[in-house]
Parts: C-alpha cells; sequence; structure tokens
C-alpha cells in the first residue's frame, strides 16, 4: 500500500456511540466520540492519531504565517526556576493559575503560564548593539494554567499548546510594524484555519496608549462576550468598553441635599416608587424619578497581589445597572476583589448595610470610585449612612466628591458606542489569539538594553502574540459541525478523503485500494475503511469523523460508478471509477 494511505482495519481509534457525560459544548463532545482526544483530568488532554493530525496542521499554518512574516522559531522548557518571574512580578501576580513546585533541593520552580521573562532573557543573552534588531521570535509549546473552569473540554485547558511570539524593537514605531505584521499574519491564519473571527479592541483606555486587540471566533457556546457597533464597526471586549462621559453640570442651580425617611425600602424599585410618593416639585412641577436617578453604592474590597491585607473600595454606579464583576476586575487587576460579606460589615459597622452612600465613606476613608457618568453636578438618591433613610439631591462635586472613576457598570445593548457611531449590539465568541504591545516594562525589568546607533543605550520595547493551538482545533470544531460530527476544513482535515469499502465483494475492496493508491500518488493523505464492520456502521462514523471528501464503493461498481459525497454540504453524486481519482486529485489541496 502506497504512502499517504491508511487502512482503518489497523488505525488506532475507536469512536464512541455516546457522549461522554461530562461534555458540555460541541467540540468536546465530538472530539471525544471521534477519538481524537481522550481526558485525563480536569483540563488535561490527551491526543490520539486523528487528533495529531489536525493538530500538526494546525501547528504547520501558524508556522508557515509566522516565518512569512521573518519570526524565528525557537523552544523554551516548560519547567522553568522562578528567578525571571520573580522580577517582573509575576511569581505572585500571576496568583492561583500558576503552577508552582520545588525540586528536590527545595528551589522553587514553575510550568510555564506564557513565557515573556524567558524570552526576554534569551534575546538579552543573544544581542547587543541596533544592529540585532530589530527580531521576533516564537515557539509552539505547551502552558500550563491552573483554570478556575475547566469546563468546554480542550477550549479550556489547564495543559494547552499555545504559539507564544515576542517581537523586540528600539523603537515605538518599530513596534507598530511589528504588530501591524502580526495583525496582517493572524488574519491569514484563522482565515486559512477556517475561522470566521471578529478582531476586538482588549484594553480600557485606563490601561494607557499602549494597543491590545484579540481575535474573537464568532461562537454561541463562547466564553467571551464582546460588544459591537453595527453602524461604525467598533468591536470591544465588554471589559474594554469604555463609557462616555456626558458633560459636567452646573452645581449652583442644584437644588439642596435632603435627607427623607425611607422604610421599607430594600429595592431600588420600592426606592423609586417611596420617593415619587414624597411629592417634590421644581419649577417645571412634579418630579419624577427613575432608577437610573439613584446611587447604588456596592462594597467590595481589593487586594494586591502578595499582600494579606484586604481593603475597602466603594463602587458607585447609576441604580439602574448592575456592578458587572468581569469588567471590575479588569479595572482593578492585577489587584484581586471580592464583594464583601457580613463579617466584614461586622467589622467596620459605620457601614449601614442598603443605607451607604459617599458621604459616610468620605468621613471614613474610604476609597470611592464612581461610574463615569457621575460627572460634576448631576444629582442623585443614594443612601443618607443612617438605616432607613435616604438622601435626595446629593450632588456630585458639591456634597461629596469621588476618589476618581471605574469602568465596573455593566454594558447592556443600545448603550451609545464610545467611538460615538451608533449603539451597541452583544455578541458571544472564543479568544482565539491575542496581539499586546507590552511596551517596556519586560525590558526595564530585565534590564534588556541594546547600544543605539548614537551610542547610548536604549531599552527595548516589545509585543507579545499569542495563539491557541489546541483551542484552534476545538473552535473549528465548534464552528464546523452538525448534529453527525465533525465536518473538517480542507486544510486541517487528517485526510483529504475517506474511502469506505460498502459491501463484502473482494472486487470492491480492490477498487478501492486502487483508487486510495491513485489519490495518494496525487499527494492527498487517504483514510481508507476496510474493516470487517456493517455499511451502517462505516457511514456513521465517515460522518462522525468528518473528512472533507467521501468515496463509497459499493453496488454501483456492477455499473463502474462509485459515489463521491461532499461532508459540508451533503451532495452526493455518481462518478465513473476510471474519472475518481482525477476528479478528485484536481478538486482537492495537495497535502
Ligand atoms: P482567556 O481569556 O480565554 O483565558 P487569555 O487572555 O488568558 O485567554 P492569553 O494569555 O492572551 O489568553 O493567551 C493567548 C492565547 O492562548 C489565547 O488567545 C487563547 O487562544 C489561548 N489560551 C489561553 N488560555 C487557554 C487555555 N486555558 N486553554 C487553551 N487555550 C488557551
Ligand atoms: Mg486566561
Amino acid at each position: 500500500m502506497a504512502r499517504g494511505v491508511t487502512r482503518m482495519s489497523g488505525l488506532f481509534l475507536r469512536t464512541l456511540r455516546e457522549d461522554p457525560a461530562d461534555a458540555e459544548v460541541i467540540s468536546h463532545r465530538l472530539l471525544a466520540r471521534a477519538g481524537y482526544v481522550r481526558r485525563v483530568a480536569p483540563g488535561i488532554y490527551s491526543w490520539l492519531p486523528l487528533g495529531m493530525k489536525v493538530l500538526g496542521r494546525v501547528e504547520a499554518i501558524i508556522r508557515d504565517e509566522m516565518d512569512a512574516i521573518g519570526a524565528q522559531e525557537v523552544h523554551f522548557p516548560a519547567l522553568l526556576p522562578r528567578e525571571p518571574y520573580e522580577a517582573t512580578g509575576r511569581w505572585t501576580e500571576y496568583g492561583p493559575a500558576l503552577f508552582r513546585l520545588k525540586d528536590r533541593k527545595g528551589a522553587d520552580y514553575l510550568l510555564g503560564p506564557t513565557h515573556e521573562e524567558l524570552f526576554t532573557l534569551m534575546v538579552k543573552g543573544e544581542t547587543s548593539s541596533y544592529r540585532d534588531f530589530p527580531v521576533t521570535l516564537y515557539q509552539i509549546q505547551n502552558k500550563y494554567r491552573d483554570e478556575e473552569r475547566p469546563r468546554a473540554g480542550i477550549l479550556r485547558g489547564r495543559e494547552f499548546v499555545m504559539k507564544d511570539s515576542y517581537s523586540f524593537d528600539l523603537t515605538d514605531e518599530g513596534l507598530d510594524a511589528s504588530y501591524a505584521r502580526h495583525r496582517e499574519a493572524y488574519l491569514r491564519i484563522f482565515a486559512r484555519l477556517g475561522l470566521e473571527t471578529q478582531i476586538v479592541s482588549a484594553m480600557s483606555g485606563a490601561m494607557g496608549g499602549s494597543k491590545s486587540e484579540e481575535f474573537l471566533a464568532t461562537a454561541a457556546s463562547g466564553e467571551d462576550t464582546y460588544v459591537r457597533c453595527p453602524a461604525s464597526g467598533y468591536a470591544a471586549n465588554v471589559e474594554a468598553v469604555t463609557t462616555p462621559a456626558p458633560p459636567d453640570e452646573s452645581v449652583a442651580d442644584k437644588p439642596g441635599a435632603v435627607v427623607y425617611d425611607t422604610p421599607d425600602t430594600p429595592t431600588i424599585e420600592t426606592l423609586v416608587d417611596h420617593v415619587n410618593g414624597l411629592g417634590l416639585a421644581n419649577e417645571n412641577g412634579a418630579r419624577t424619578f427613575t432608577a437610573a436617578d439613584t446611587l447604588k453604592n456596592v462594597m467590595v474590597k481589593t487586594r494586591l497581589p502578595g499582600a494579606e491585607e484586604w481593603t475597602l473600595l466603594g463602587v458607585g454606579v447609576p441604580g439602574d445597572r448592575e456592578v458587572d464583576m468581569k469588567r471590575l476586575e479588569a479595572s482593578v487587576a492585577p489587584a484581586d476583589v471580592a464583594l464583601l460579606e457580613d463579617a466584614d460589615f461586622a467589622a467596620n459597622p459605620f457601614l449601614t448595610k442598603g443605607y451607604i452612600g459617599p458621604v459616610g465613606l468620605a468621613k471614613n476613608g474610604v476609597r470611592y470610585l464612581v461610574d463615569p457618568r457621575i460627572v460634576t453636578g448631576t444629582a442623585w438618591v443614594t443612601g443618607a449612612d443612617e438605616h432607613g433613610r435616604h438622601v435626595v439631591d446629593l450632588v456630585a462635586g458639591r456634597d461629596f466628591t469621588p476618589d476618581g472613576t471605574i469602568e465596573a457598570a455593566e454594558v447592556r445593548e443600545g448603550d451609545p458606542s464610545p467611538d460615538g457611531g451608533g449603539t451597541l449590539v452583544a455578541a458571544r465568541g472564543i479568544e482565539m489569539g491575542h496581539i499586546f504591545q507590552l511596551g517596556r516594562k519586560y525590558a526595564e525589568a530585565l534590564g534588556l538594553t541594546a547600544l543605539g546607533s548614537d551610542g547610548k543605550p536604549a531599552t527595548v520595547t516589545m509585543g507579545s502574540y499569542g495563539v491557541g493551538v489546541t483551542r484552534a482545533v476545538a473552535t473549528i470544531a465548534e464552528q464546523h459541525a452538525d448534529d453527525k460530527g465533525l465536518v473538517w476544513p480542507a486544510e486541517v482535515a487528517p485526510y483529504a478523503v475517506h474511502i469506505v469499502v460498502a459491501g463484502k465483494d473482494p472486487a470492491q475492496a480492490e477498487v478501492a485500494a486502487g483508487i486510495a493508491d491513485g489519490i495518494a500518488a496525487a499527494g492527498l493523505e487517504v483514510l481508507l475503511d476496510d474493516r470487517k464492520a456493517s455499511p451502517g456502521v462505516k457511514f456513521a462514523d465517515a460522518e462522525l469523523l468528518g473528512m472533507p471528501t467521501t468515496v463509497t464503493v459499493g453496488r454501483g461498481l456492477a455499473n463502474g460508478v462509485v459515489e463521491v459525497t461532499d461532508r459540508a454540504s451533503g451532495e452526493r453524486r455518481e462518478v465513473p471509477v476510471d474519472d475518481v481519482v482525477g476528479e478528485i486529485s484536481a478538486g482537492l489541496r495537495p497535502s
């Protein structure tokens, strides 16, 4: 049998009729049932021969496109010493997601979650002057992260394969160019992988001007929610959405703040009803309040990595919005954040649960950050720091002065797009890639400088770029599957053609083998189902395994024809035996 033909009778493969019990997403169900991967522990998987083929093809595409932009491949160990990560602060900052371990002498090691430090040190060791720059390096390697919720199969592994690359430039313009090249390469990679992606901005304005974008594969099962503005094309991670602040208002024409008894108002709704029942009026007549006129003060505590103590933080948002914990987390990162528990309230008796207001927080020295909509001159209904009492017309900039703003309120469909181009709609995706202008942070921490052409040392500026390689395999399966199984795009399919010998007639087996050899000779890889199984089992497996084209050699052979099926469209046609090799080899790519 020719190279390029794999007989299923000898293939190390067992397909499953049932979904694995723990499989929540379609990629996990199908990749397990079709015998591509097996679970070893939560978030930890083994790859079987069919899975290895897809993984290999995905890696080949990534290598091809990285090489095309002049990136050079290197390889680092996954087992790493503590020191470089200590120097950048990430030994502690990375938190519980970092796998830390000790060697027999008691020295600290970690399993690399990402390799900025090592790349920086490698470049530091091998370069000295501006002549050595720019340089871009990459690797395809296992990463380790003790993810909190390793559900979703290989979409979110605790051990997974990532392509990570890093660019090193001496100038900001150089970094911009390196970043742009990666962006283009990523667009080509995802197109070749057959993935439909959306580029979203990933960095909030608060973190400075450095650029960061994510490539999200559109998928209803995606863990990432993003928003986009159909009118302007703006798209961003929910964490990165900035809230346009309305203009400041005049303080002078605002009525004075008045405290009212507000018994039995445990919710914003009951509070609004109560205030509307007070019969307040101004020169325009009766005043009506809505939830958006109330100021909700959510108490949280934050803790910097490595610190023991938690610090109180008050977060003020308009009462018609919830605090979005993911946005809050992103805003306070790298600090951790948690809601206050009963014990915290007990330890801080000035906090009158349900009636917390900005004035009480200021009096007690609690840091207070507000939503950007809460600008100077806006008047609010909010807690009066006494049980059963609220204050009306507490004016920002007059009666209280927040310590700053924070992006923590939920983003809603219909909100104005930050670019002023329209309104936002929500969508879901899977993060496939991330490109990020790191700047000089790592180079500074690890002392990576180069002698410039002017003879002065300059600190190198870096970009960091990741693609989830194992995640790509699962994401392709998410986007390309139906109720019968996987539907691989041609460039990543384990085999280009799946040949099924339908009956027991030896003539069928012989013709099928001949077709397989012919297609393989044309440079395509072929899977030949020569098993002694029923046609029904073979057809079901062919659909489950998902090769782009199936050739069935069956009863039609008596009339000199075989059946060619396109997996994606389901379209079938009869082709004369003598034409099938030529037709298929002409229509498909060489592997
Ligand atoms: P996520 O938000 O999904 O956790 P991340 O922001 O932590 O991703 P990066 O650190 O930027 O991801 O890693 C680069 C790429 O590696 C991601 O874009 C993603 O494709 C992939 N990746 C990250 N975490 C995992 C994981 N646990 N399993 C598989 N792939 C992952
Ligand atoms: Mg992550």
